[in-house]
């Protein structure tokens, strides 16, 4: 069945501009299965324009098939996902909605940004080349404009000092911190965390817990992260929902989920996780 368009809002935009407290990021009745079983269930979601929202849960909840969703490294069986008002699932054809073509897909796609778990890091190339290397030949960026960037981003990251090293000459943390600012050299509307400090030795992991603070603070790009780090949730985060067998079982501010969860199912979670 095609979506419907809700409430005759016209998503269509004019040059980027959008309204005030705009949905970025638009879950529609989504359904995923895997084989036989139901990962995610009719899930409504949506993340406003610059908010910070953390997805927790149970492993084996759905978290992380929400984030390869929106990266289109899977499809789902039903309902639709926007960004920035345009269909990431769906593409206008002839007035109709139809299944979105690869084309149409990989430019809804630039939208977003993504740091994964483990880095995959170019390790033929040196740290500013791995930020400059997509600026250029994706988004035709000029080379002395890319690097200029890509030199601010490795600041930010912290990272002046290894500009000019390979990835194997790096701590994981430091690599992930480059993965950082690669993901951010796309200039995405939204980035997206999958567990970015769980395959780091731990005294590597508040160093890149700091750098992500830094960004949710100083930048206004919008964040989806799946994390295991309860107090970077809190600190960063202005909505959690939490997840349970593919649904939302509560969402709330992070003081309240974590202070004063509504659901047992939320309570029994954190008391593995705290
Ligand atoms: P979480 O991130 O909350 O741990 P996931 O989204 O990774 O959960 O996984 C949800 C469920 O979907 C799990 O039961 C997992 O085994 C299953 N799953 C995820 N990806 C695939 C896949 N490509 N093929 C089959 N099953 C999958």
């Amino acid at each position: 069945t095609p979506p419907t368009n809700d409430g005759g809002t016209n998503d269509s935009g004019t040059n980027g501009t959008r309204a005030n407290g705009s949905e970025l990021v638009r879950f529609d009745k989504v359904t995923k299965r895997f084989g036989g079983t139901t990962v995610l269930d009719r899930l409504d979601f949506s993340v406003s324009t610059g908010k910070h929202v953390t997805l927790i849960g149970p492993s084996g909840s759905g978290k992380t098939t929400i984030l390869r969703l929106l990266m289109t490294l899977v499809r789902p069986d039903e309902g639709t996902i926007r960004v920035d008002g345009d269909y990431l699932t769906h593409e206008e054809r002839g007035g109709q909605l139809v299944k979105a073509g690869d084309r149409h897909v990989r430019e809804v796609r630039k939208k977003i940004g993504m740091v994964f778990q483990h880095f995959n890091l170019f390790p033929n190339m040196k740290v500013l080349r791995n930020v400059t290397e997509a600026p250029v030949h994706v988004l035709g960026l000029d080379k002395d404009e890319a690097e200029q960037r890509g030199r601010e981003l490795i600041e930010l990251v912290g990272l002046t000092e290894q500009l000019d090293k390979y990835p194997s000459q790096l701590s994981g943390g430091q690599q992930q911190r480059v993965a950082i600012a690669r993901a951010l050299a796309m200039r995405p509307q939204v980035l997206l965390l999958d567990e970015v400090t769980s395959a780091l030795d731990p005294e590597l992991v508040a160093g890149v817990l700091d750098v992500l603070r830094d960004i949710a603070t100083t930048t206004d790009i919008t964040m989806l992260v799946v994390t295991h780090e309860m107090n970077f949730a809190r600190d960063i985060s202005d909505a959690v929902l939490m997840f349970d067998q593919g649904r939302i079982v509560e969402s709330g501010s992070p003081d309240k989920m974590f202070s004063d969860p509504e659901h047992d199912r939320t309570r029994e979670f954190l008391s593995t996780v705290l």
